[in-house]
């Protein structure tokens, strides 16, 4: 399995060169983190329609703080379940001011639990901005590791460590790029393009999907 998860990362890298995170306009971990709880059950092509506004207006996690929920709600009305989203971006920041000096903290522990952010959003923040390695278990990820036979599992909390269990921890960045890049642009939810996929050959779902 460990040899079979290398070839596929290498055909992989091939095959998308520039995979990584396809979330715009942020410039701090905070950002980041606000774009990502947007990015729930909507497309980063929207949310980054959102963002530049976004951004320009509130700087800090201060400002983000302070801003009043019904205001952020209409500006983030556009990527849906706004009104949650408002409240787990305010909680975030007002946790983020109080407990840490305005900055986001750096280790996935810490960032696990904070309003809003999961095990995925924890790991993509640490994967992204804080150069360490991270397994992040979207949809993509998760349809592709069942796919190829990597899990049988449900639980994207479970699925994390299934894959840790067979990738070296070097690899678990770019394997999460390359998953969600071959997700959405080859291995479809629904009509996945087996005839055109680059690792047809090293997959048991090729063609019975
Ligand atoms: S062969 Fe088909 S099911 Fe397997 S990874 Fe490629 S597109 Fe997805």
């Amino acid at each position: 399995m460990k040899t079979r998860a290398q070839e596929i990362l290498k055909r992989l890298r091939s095959a998308y060169p520039d995979a990584g995170c396809e979330l715009q306009h942020w410039q701090t971990p905070m950002e980041l983190a606000v774009a990502t709880i947007l990015s729930a059950q909507c497309t980063d092509k929207r949310v980054n329609m959102v963002t530049p506004v976004l951004f320009a207006k509130y700087r800090s996690a201060a400002d983000f703080a302070a801003v009043p929920q019904e205001t952020l709600e209409a500006e983030i009305r556009s990527t849906g379940f706004f009104r949650n989203k408002a409240r787990n971006i305010r909680a975030l920041a007002a946790v983020v001011v109080e407990k840490f000096g305005g900055e986001l903290p750096s280790d996935l522990d810490t960032l696990v639990g904070l309003p809003g952010i999961g095990r995925k959003t924890a790991n993509l923040l640490v994967a992204t901005v804080f150069g360490q390695p991270g397994i992040v278990v979207d949809t993509h990820f998760k349809r592709l590791s069942q796919r190829l036979g990597f899990t049988k599992l449900e639980d994207p909390d479970k699925i994390e460590f299934d894959l840790k269990a067979i990738l070296p921890e070097e690899d678990w960045t770019d394997w999460s790029h390359c998953m969600v890049f071959h997700g959405r642009r080859c291995c479809y939810a629904r009509k996945p393009d087996c005839a055109a996929c680059p690792i047809a050959t090293l997959c048991p779902s090729c063609g019975k999907v």
